[in-house]
């Protein structure tokens, strides 16, 4: 079976969960598996109940205090074990934090070769074939796992999300023996913010700014035009570095990556390490008062002018459609 490591939130399953079990669909038509399997780790009853609505044919849980938080030598421990439980040929995780502090471990362990940051999935030769872009989005490569079992993460928004399966899926409880001499580090305690908007990788609508806002009193504009749009607000390791913003909010290379169907950015140049963080977006709006600027040359929309103009003059037409 091909199995895929979902992730959950709150008692929800994230948006990359039903991407997941798309892709692992996908794979296994491809390969000729005989099933999708699914895989939660110490999730709350109502994500396993979200999990064995997708399309799938066993859906995987492991529960148990070693796994009420995470640990990655012991989440590694889980997804070895189930792998190894429905043979499976592929593992799939999302390419997120989670999936990336999880793959490289799991396919150390299983010695597997590792695909990172999968777009497309082709089959060549009898072998699983991949599409990642590389150098901020410049090139995409294909690449091929050599060894018989694959792990692989897969690129939020990369494949539509699996809707609900056509006959029901089985569940199994896997038990999971961790000694806990082998977990050298633990999440302890999550704080979460206050968060009134989206989170930045979830978000189908996201409202960034730059450097060219002048000033960071001037992020209310973006701030105002997101919460309109109910969007997520981005913005560019400058003004990170500047002390502007917080680093959650950034967005490209050494911050997030978003794959929203709307993108509008304001007062952006458009560095590669930006640019690589909103490939996955699916409509670029983009306001800059440089008709030259990188930005323009991966937007679906361009403005040409000064964002402190613009930007009230859109907040109003916004306000005003309602
Ligand atoms: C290893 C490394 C990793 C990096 N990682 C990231 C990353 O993850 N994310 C990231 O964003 N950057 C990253 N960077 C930094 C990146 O190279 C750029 O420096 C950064 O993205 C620029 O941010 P900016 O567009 O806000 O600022 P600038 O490049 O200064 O651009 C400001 C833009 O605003 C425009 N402008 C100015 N005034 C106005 C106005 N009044 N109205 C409208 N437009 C105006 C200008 O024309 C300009 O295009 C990284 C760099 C390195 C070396």
């Amino acid at each position: 079976m091909i199995l895929a490591v979902l992730e959950q939130s709150d008692g929800s399953l994230k948006k990359i969960s039903a991407e997941l079990a798309a892709a692992a669909r996908r794979a296994q038509a491809l390969l000729g598996a005989d099933g999708v399997a699914l895989l939660l780790i110490g999730a709350d009853p109502a994500a396993v109940d979200a999990a064995m609505a997708l399309d799938c044919d066993l859906c995987l849980t492991v529960q148990g205090e070693a796994f009420a938080t995470y640990a990655a030598e012991a989440w590694a421990a889980a997804v070895v074990q189930a792998a190894k439980e429905v043979s499976a040929p592929l593992v799939l995780l999302g390419s997120t934090s989670f999936g990336r502090d999880l793959a490289p471990r799991v396919a150390g362990i299983m010695q597997a070769g590792l695909l990172a940051d999968l777009g497309d999935l082709t089959v060549e030769d009898g072998r699983l074939v991949a599409e990642r872009s590389v150098y901020s989005g410049k090139v995409i490569a294909k690449v091929a796992s050599l060894s018989d079992v694959t792990v692989a993460t897969v690129r939020p928004n990369a494949f539509s999300p699996a809707g609900a399966g056509t006959s029901p899926s089985q569940r199994r409880e896997l038990e999971v023996a961790v000694d806990p001499a082998t977990v050298h580090c633990r999440v302890r305690e999550v704080r979460r913010q206050a968060a009134t908007r989206p989170e930045l990788t979830e978000a189908s609508v996201v409202v960034a700014g730059g450097r060219g806002l002048k000033d960071p009193e001037n992020f209310h504009l973006v701030e105002e035009l997101a919460d309109l749009l109910g969007a997520a607000v981005g913005t560019t390791r400058a003004t990170v570095d500047a002390g502007w913003r917080p680093h959650s909010e950034q967005i490209g290379q050494t911050g997030k990556n978003i794959a929203p169907a709307l993108y509008i950015n304001v007062g952006i140049s458009g560095a590669v390490q930006h640019i690589s963080g909103v490939l996955g977006s699916r409509t670029i709006v983009s306001i800059n008062r440089d008709a030259e600027a990188p930005i323009f040359k991966i937007s679906d929309y361009g403005l040409v002018g000064d964002a402190l103009e613009i930007l009230p003059h859109l907040i109003d037409e916004v306000r005003r459609l309602g």
